[in-house]
């Protein structure tokens, strides 16, 4: 939807594909419980907790975090769990108070209250749904069944709440971020990454056979006949999706997914399929102008973008392969694959068995989840996603105090000034780009807490007893929003994230950073504890995040948001030749099968850097903080070493295994591990509080840190 449809440029803290993971499941009696709220006694951090027989300049981690795992379970009902996850938990005991207050007060048919009331309660009414069995979904299927042309399956993907393998969408103008641009791109894939189609591994193999298996229920579910060769054939061409895709690490350079094209060229590509019908269905009549993510590019752009050999080979058709297959593929297929995309993604509200089948593969196989969430839980994220910022409103005015977004100004102050000055500081960098790095930072937008204006969803109906529809309602009415949207200027007052998403981010097409209320709370940022702990803590993110406008893909854009270079050719090889030996740094980090299954170094590039900028500023606006005094040794401890620590526990989290090889295949985060390691070695600081000597595993040779920013 909307939030989706205008997210493709942010960057944000957390790992983006925890959230996919959470469901339910039909396990005999697991601990369902949530766990008591994590807690941050003191100064902010619980010394006992602290491993003293390890060296902290072996495992960093493991000296902070270590004993806490050792000692802390992940519940069955997460697939991971720690310091994020306990801010989750939080921020949805608050939300739940404010939807059971809307479901007691009887509210009048259209008011919000309404809504929130009827789409929680009808998802939440398990017996309902499966009383009905896939009655609900059947006009939907019949609108795939009536299908008989290839036209036909367009019309279709350009439906709210059907999938999609080719579709227009909206993006902000990279030439003009004052206006928002049409795009028109390709999709498909079920499993996580491209690789899990494309490679050849013990794990793969299982997971494609897995996957087929999931698909044959699918389509007996859907009626169709002969469904495990229907499901064989499903995949095959799903593999070929695979191969016309691009690798995510190439996905994150702009310079390549930047491609205008007029509606005439993009007819062009294929002229025998009614693509002007289809991009006028999807609300785009008389637009003209698109960018095409996945055009292929020419060999002399893959030498510019200095692209290694390694990663051309992982650059698929894009765009007119898509067109080639979609054309090849008989209009039967298609109607397989929206029967079970449409049963897959409407699993929740559909019966028990088509619920659980899904939590079986989606999460329990996928991720290492263990039992399926309570269903009042799911309910309560259903209205988070769906109608967010209908619950959000109530939520900051109870949760978020105006003195948590006075101190957020003021940390945000004080890490601008330490950019600036490690801007003006930075040795790699000559006077012009200098300049330039420094307006940038100038411009940038900060957000904190909450939108100044709410969505009110008036357009929006919801139905009690009718979980299914509900989920359509959404689905059109956020293409509806969008739409609205796209024909005025952009909208600077829009959020991506909702006030009580535990995240943060940035748009570089907007230059602006973002930090939702949900996100400010203990140990993040904790307004009763010692400053070092609060700018290791919440001062690291915010520097992450401005960070984000100087990593490898936020740095293409100049301080308006435009898709510029404003790099001097020497300014910008240093800036490359720093980004690489990072990310070999990185790609040594090997946490699986011995060694051999390793950190991306490249897909990770941009998180990492704002990692190692967020680190650097923070300590340097601590250190701005005391003003020249020394901070007090508490707990025995220094100020530095606190600050070093309560950095680590920011990152006190348990995952499963699968879950953390799924997001070191597809996810632009490094591992937690790699997120306190990874950093500090590259930190003289941290060197100097711990004593860290060349004997220790952790330790760099000075030569060998890489400081960017
Ligand atoms: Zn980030």
């Amino acid at each position: 939807m909307v939030r989706h449809l205008l997210l493709a440029g942010a960057a944000c803290f957390i790992l983006a594909s925890a959230s996919a993971a959470s469901a339910q499941a039909p396990a005999a009696a697991p601990d369902l419980s949530t766990p008591p709220p994590l807690v941050f006694p003191a100064w902010g951090f619980d010394v006992s907790t602290i491993d003293t027989s390890v060296d902290p300049g072996d495992d960093f981690d493991a000296y902070v975090n270590g004993k806490w795992k050792a000692a802390t379970p992940i519940p069955a009902k997460y697939p991971y769990y720690g310091v994020s996850q306990n801010l989750q938990i939080v921020s949805e005991a608050a939300v739940r108070e404010v939807i059971k207050e809307a479901v007691t007060s009887k509210p009048a048919q259209g008011s919000v209250e309404q809504k929130i009331s009827d789409l929680y309660v009808s998802y939440l009414d398990r017996p309902t749904i499966d009383s009905m069995g896939i009655e609900p979904a059947k006009p939907y299927l019949a609108q795939i069944d009536a299908a008989a042309s290839h036209a036909d399956i367009l019309n279709l993907f350009v439906k709210p709440g059907f999938s999609a393998a080719l579709s227009p969408g909206i993006d902000i103008d990279p030439d003009n971020p004052d206006a928002y641009l049409a795009t028109f791109s390709m999709g498909g894939l079920a499993l996580p990454t491209r690789d899990n189609y494309l490679v050849e591994n013990e794990r793969n193999i299982d997971m494609r056979a897995k996957y087929i298996d999931y698909l044959t229920f699918l389509l007996d579910k859907a009626g169709v006949a002969d469904s495990k060769t229907r499901a064989e054939r499903l995949y095959a061409m799903e593999k070929q999706i695979a191969v016309n895709e691009w690798d995510p690490a190439v996905m994150r350079n702009p310079e390549l997914t930047n491609n205008l094209m007029t509606r005439a060229q993009i007819l062009a590509l294929a002229p025998d399929l009614p693509l002007g019908a289809m991009i006028d269905n999807f609300g785009f009549t008389g637009v003209e102008r698109f960018n095409v993510p996945q055009m292929p590019p020419s060999a002399q752009e893959l030498d510019e973008q200095k692209i290694p050999p390694e990663l051309r080979a992982k650059i698929g058709g894009g765009l007119p392969a898509q067109l080639a297959l979609f054309k090849a593929t008989p209009v039967d297929v298609w109607k397989d694959w929206l029967k079970v995309r449409f049963l897959a993604s409407n699993a929740a509200v559909l019966p028990s068995e088509i619920d659980n089948a899904s939590f079986a593969f989606n999460s329990a196989y996928l991720y290492g989840v263990k039992a399926m969430k309570p269903r009042p839980e799911r309910a309560l994220s259903t209205v988070n996603s769906s109608i967010g910022e209908a619950v959000g409103k109530v939520y900051v005015e109870r949760n978020f105090p105006a003195s948590s977004k006075a101190a957020m100004i003021d940390l945000v102050d004080n890490l601008r000034k330490a950019m600036a000055l490690n801007i003006a500081e930075v040795e790699w960098m000559g006077d012009t780009t200098r300049a330039a790095a420094r307006q940038k930072l100038d411009s940038l937008r900060v957000k904190i807490g909450y939108p100044n204006k709410f969505e009110t969803y008036d357009s929006l109906t919801i139905v009690p007893g009718k979980a299914l529809d509900n989920r359509l309602a959404v689905a059109r009415w956020g293409r509806q929003d969008a739409l609205q949207k796209f024909a005025k200027p952009v909208d600077r007052d829009q959020w991506f994230m909702t006030p009580q998403t535990v995240n943060a981010y940035y748009v570089a097409q907007l230059n602006e950073i973002v930090f939702p209320a949900a996100y400010l709370q203990a140990p993040n940022f904790n307004p009763k504890a010692d400053p070092a702990v609060n700018y290791a803590a919440i001062g690291s993110t915010i520097g992450h995040e401005i960070g984000h406008g100087f990593d490898d893909s936020g740095a293409r854009y100049d301080s308006t948001g435009r898709l510029r270079d404003w790099w001097t050719a020497e300014d910008k090889a240093n800036f490359q030749a720093l980004g690489n030996r990072l990310a070999t740094q990185y790609s040594a980090y090997c946490p699986f099968d011995s060694g051999k299954t390793c950190v991306n170094g490249k897909l990770t590039l941009g998180e990492n850097i704002g990692d190692l900028s967020g680190l650097a500023i923070a300590y340097r606006a601590y250190k701005l903080s005391l003003d020249g005094k020394e901070a007090p040794v508490i707990d025995g401890l220094t100020g530095d070493q606190r600050f070093f620590i309560a950095y680590a526990q920011k990152y006190r989290n348990k995952w499963s295994e699968q879950l953390q090889r799924v997001i070191m295949e597809s996810d632009p985060h490094s591992p937690d591990v790699a997120r306190v390691n990874e950093v500090l070695r590259n930190f003289d600081p941290w060197y100097k509080a711990f004593n860290v000597t060349p004997d220790d595993k952790m330790y760099l040779p000075p030569s060998q840190r890489v400081t960017i920013w």
